[in-house]
């Protein structure tokens, strides 16, 4: 006799932050299964992040959706965290006098969504963090009102209150097979079977792979691997103020870490999808860089690690459901955004899942389901990445 699969209206591949969130959203109106492969959900990119919210970096969509997801960091809502969801962490970047043509660029660029954006002078730079060289610091800019991210508490908080709205969340549960039966999707794990009228692929980095596993055309998704360390701080110097430190051309950034220094050589190589590590010589640029910006002697790495940062073909995400495949709705291609948009993506998703049209909080911002189809990676059209 053939097993029977379990009954639900969505079902979400993936324990990330894009999965939980979107579970979290739906579970409020809907049935809601999320499948994730691993033992533990955030295992991936999620556990693996810089844990940073900025409003300026990203493409113009990129920056929309921070923007859009900051009320509900600052204010979720009761009973979501026992810890706040963000703390103060401003952010300065700098520039090398051979860069100071992209610092303004980028500052002018910058102000057109984030008027807090404002110029420091090389010395207020030193003075805000001590370590960096004087005789590096050509310019700068600081956004005061960028953020550090409690990635857990956010992660965490979307689980448990899909689960307390009856979301069934599993770990452990592959996604080995799926395919259409009638106006259902029917998957399969090795511990069950599954089927829904929508499936959501949240897959990260395997967001093609669960694609091509469905019949669905890939849309082109392009993980690339991002490496970061932590270093002992250096004695006597207070971090307590420290903003986080950013290239303008992205070549590298640090910032305080529990007591620690977290840096990334802020590399980006094409991957597969894989349970991703650090290269020897991706640390060895970082320390390379954050020697010649700053004072800093690294001597020891305390800890090192790399996740997959996964792209669409123009850098912002895709979400909506397939053009092609009935119940099949992306949500993918977050790049190295996906934390501090996942509130924003969440609604956006809940929104069209369910109301076919984005929430007016995301239009007013002037965001257009558009922007984020699926279906512009189906028309024939080029895309181009945007310059980020
Ligand atoms: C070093 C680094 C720094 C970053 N810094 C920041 C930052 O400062 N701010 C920010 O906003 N973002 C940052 N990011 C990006 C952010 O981490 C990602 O955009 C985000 O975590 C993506 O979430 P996700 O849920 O899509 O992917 P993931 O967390 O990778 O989750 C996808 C899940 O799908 C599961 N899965 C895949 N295939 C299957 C299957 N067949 N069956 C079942 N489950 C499956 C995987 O096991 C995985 O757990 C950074 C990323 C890295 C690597």
């Amino acid at each position: 006799m053939s097993e029977r699969p379990t009954e639900t209206d969505v079902i979400v591949i993936g324990g990330g932050i894009a999965g939980a969130g979107c579970a979290f959203a739906l579970s409020a109106e809907r049935r809601v299964v999320l499948l994730e492969r691993e033992t533990q959900h955030g295992y991936h990119a999620t556990g693996r992040s810089a844990a940073s919210f900025t409003e300026n970096y990203g493409t113009t969509v990129i920056r929309k959706l921070a923007i859009a997801s900051r009320g509900f960091l600052e204010n979720p809502p009761a009973g979501f965290t026992e810890v706040p969801l963000i703390a103060p962490c401003g952010m300065i970047t700098i520039a090398r006098a051979d860069q100071r043509e992209r610092l303004e660029e980028e500052f002018e660029r910058g102000r057109r969504l984030v008027a807090s954006l404002r110029r420091l002078t090389p010395a207020q730079a030193v003075a805000a963090c001590g370590v960096l060289r004087p005789d590096y610091v050509d310019g700068a800019f600081l956004e005061p009102d960028s953020r550090e991210l409690d990635v857990n508490a956010l992660h965490t908080g979307f689980l448990r209150a899909a689960k307390a709205r009856g979301a069934d969340l599993r770990t452990g549960h592959e996604i080995a097979g799926l395919r259409r039966e009638g106006d259902r999707w029917l998957a399969e794990t090795p511990r069950g079977l599954f089927c829904a009228p929508v499936v959501v692929n949240a897959a990260g980095a395997w967001g093609d792979v669960v694609a091509r596993m469905a019949g669905v055309a890939p849309i082109g998704l392009e993980p690339r691997r991002r490496t970061a360390f932590n270093i002992a701080a250096p004695a006597g110097i207070d971090m307590s103020g420290w903003p986080l430190i950013n290239d303008v051309d992205e070549d590298f950034y640090f910032k305080r870490d529990a007591g620690q220094i977290f840096v990334s050589p802020a590399d980006a190589t094409p991957s597969e999808p894989c349970d991703a590590w650090a290269e020897d010589l991706d640390i060895a640029i970082g320390v390379e860089r954050l020697q010649e910006a700053t004072t800093i002697e690294v001597t020891r790495i305390l800890h090192s690690w790399a996740g997959l940062r996964t792209f669409a073909p123009d850098g912002s995400p895709a979400v909506g459901f397939d053009p092609d495949a009935p119940g099949f709705f992306w949500l993918a291609g977050q790049g190295g955004y996906g934390i501090k948009t996942a509130v924003a993506l969440s609604e956006a998703s809940a929104g069209l899942i369910l109301r076919d049209r984005l929430p007016e909080s995301l239009e007013r911002l002037g965001l257009d389901r558009a922007d984020l189809a699926p279906a512009r990676f189906r028309t024939g059209a080029q895309t181009t990445m945007e310059t980020v």
